[in-house]
């Protein structure tokens, strides 16, 4: 069979779900080679190991070097690239994040292989289906040069545990000079919320102009549900809600398994960003609100009403 790289998300070492999801993937594709790199965050291989043996990997690639986690993405290209040498797999998966994304980039010039960015479904061939334009039109696409590198956006798998005890392999990588260009200078944590990842929740609700500024009854329905918050781009250029919460096509995008928009007329660029959730449901005081039109389920209200008496009923289960 033939192996199939993923690259480790990781934060001290605690593997993220969005891992857990590619390796579940990798195992449809081939064996699933897990590669990580330590961080300047302090986590180790052993760290991620009982996480990434949970979810099927056959074998752990840990990456030794201090540039990697000194510099910023350029390097990481570079030693994936002599990964990939060495294991000649049949297609590399990593995480649809800015860093991810631009790792593949990287990867995918220095390879000279086709890279497809986004994808939400990823199938035997290996196959991969895109939401473009919006999520108006949803494409499949396979690469046909070199080796599929592809990313792949939080939640397109439901993780399944496939126990497996790999071993690690120490590998040793170089790191040219011109990868070595822009340095890490300090790196802070975001202050912790409590809350799941917004990109990575299968939880979210999401406010807008309508909490008129007053996020109380969004953040506690959050809450009961062990949501991420979210936000229109109307309430974060209010000042309400930072941009790091902004979904959409300036923000992130996300697709949950449960997307709560509360006070959120559904514009296009807000839609950009949630529409490939799996269930949408949405609280109006504007029955003709736009965003009824992509709901599976609507409530008409005032958030300031319904969300403290949902939140109050899910308290109570
Ligand atoms: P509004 O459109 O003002 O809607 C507020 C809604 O709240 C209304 O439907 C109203 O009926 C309802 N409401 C009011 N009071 C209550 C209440 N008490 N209870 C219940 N409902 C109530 N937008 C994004 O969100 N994300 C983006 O990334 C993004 N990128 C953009 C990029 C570009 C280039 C452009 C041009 C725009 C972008 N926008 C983005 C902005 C977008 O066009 C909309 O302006 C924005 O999404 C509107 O936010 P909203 O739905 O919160 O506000």
């Amino acid at each position: 069979m033939s192996n199939v790289l993923v690259l480790v998300d990781h934060s001290a070492g605690k593997v993220r779900k969005t891992t857990a999801e590619l390796l579940t993937i990798a195992r449809r594709l081939g064996e699933p080679v897990a590669v990580f790199i330590g961080g300047n965050d302090g986590g180790s291989v052993s760290d991620a190991l009982p996480a990434l043996g949970q979810y099927g990997a056959t074998k752990v690639i840990a990456l030794s070097s201090p540039e990697l986690s000194q510099f910023l993405v350029a390097p990481k290209a570079e030693a994936l690239q002599q990964v990939a040498a060495k294991v000649e797999p049949s297609a590399i998966l990593i995480s649809s994040n800015a860093e991810g994304k631009e790792i593949a980039a990287r990867l995918a010039v220095k390879l000279e292989s086709g890279l497809i960015t986004d994808a939400v479904d990823v199938q035997e061939g290996p196959v991969t289906t895109q939401s473009v334009f919006a999520g108006n039109y949803t494409v499949k696409s396979k690469v046909t040069h070199g080796t599929p590198i592809i990313t792949v956006k939080p939640n397109a798998a439901t993780p399944e545990a496939a126990e497996t005890s790999p071993e690690v392999e120490e590998f040793e990588v170089s790191i040219s000079d011109t990868a070595k260009t822009a340095r890490i200078t300090e790196s802070k944590p975001r202050e912790a919320t409590g809350r799941p990842e917004l990109t990575e929740a299968a939880i979210i609700v999401s406010g807008g102009r309508g909490t008129g500024g007053d996020f109380g009854p969004v953040e506690a329905f959050a809450d009961s549900l062990g949501a991420a918050v979210g936000a229109s781009r109307a309430a974060v250029d209010s000042g309400w809600y930072p941009h790091a919460y902004q979904v959409g096509q300036t923000g992130k995008t996300v697709s949950p398994q449960l997307y709560v928009a509360a006070g959120i007329s559904g514009a296009i660029q807000h839609r950009a960003g949630m529409q490939t959730s799996k269930t949408i449901v949405a609280v109006n005081k504007d029955p003709e609100a736009p965003i009824f039109e992509l709901v599976d389920f609507g409530v008409v209200g005032d958030l300031h009403k319904v969300l403290p008496t949902a939140t109050e009923e899910v308290t109570k289960r």
